[in-house]
């Protein structure tokens, strides 16, 4: 099911946040479930842009120095848009949402990024919180605990500048079972 968007494209266009990293080795950079990776790669994007993470099954981009930062290999800094829009990872589909860890690291939660301007304006409007429900519903039929416990890269750290806006119960289940196969 296509994710529908909050932020309009033209918001996007004209805004310098998304697909920009502060270093090369940002771990905002967009992270590919296995089977986000291959459907991009058989969908023409270059394997070599991608480059394993520590939980053996994601790929994370290789960003690519752009003046004095750095940014998404499959960005177009001449046109502001991506280059795979259509296969791109539900990592990027779903920002300004993002998932991470709380901060005693117990749960894993879907927070809104207050460093997009879309976000931190439009966050108390009736809309953006009907849009919040929708999202929820949204990552937790679409990440199954198998995705999460393979893809654990998914998971983002703790952010204060993610606003927590829910708890993923199931996916707390997963959190719980990593960890148990981490101790083993
Ligand atoms: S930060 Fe927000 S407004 Fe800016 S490009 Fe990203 S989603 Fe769009
Ligand atoms: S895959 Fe596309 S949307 Fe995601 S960071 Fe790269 S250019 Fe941006």
């Amino acid at each position: 099911m296509e994710l529908q968007q909050i932020v309009p494209s033209k918001t996007c266009l004209s805004c310098d946040v998304c697909c920009r990293f502060p270093d090369r080795d940002s771990f905002l950079a967009p992270v590919f479930t296995d089977n986000e990776a291959r459907h991009a790669i058989n969908n023409g994007a270059d394997r070599n842009l991608f480059q394993p993470t520590a939980d053996g099954r994601s790929a994370r981009v290789k960003l690519q120095p752009y003046g004095e930062t750095y940014i998404c290999p499959f960005f177009d800094p001449n046109s502001s848009e991506c280059r795979i829009y259509p296969n791109r990872p539900l990592d990027c589909r779903i920002y300004p949402f993002a998932l991470m860890y709380n901060a005693d690291e117990t749960e894993i939660v879907l927070g809104v990024d207050t460093i997009c301007p879309f976000a931190e304006a439009e966050f108390e409007t009736e809309s953006f919180q009907q849009y919040v429900n929708y999202i929820v519903a949204y990552v937790k039929s679409e990440l199954t605990d198998k995705v999460i416990i393979e893809n654990s890269a998914l998971i983002g750290p703790y952010q204060e500048t993610v606003k927590i806006v829910a708890a993923l119960g199931k996916l707390g289940r997963a959190l719980e079972q990593r960890n148990v196969q981490g101790k083993m």
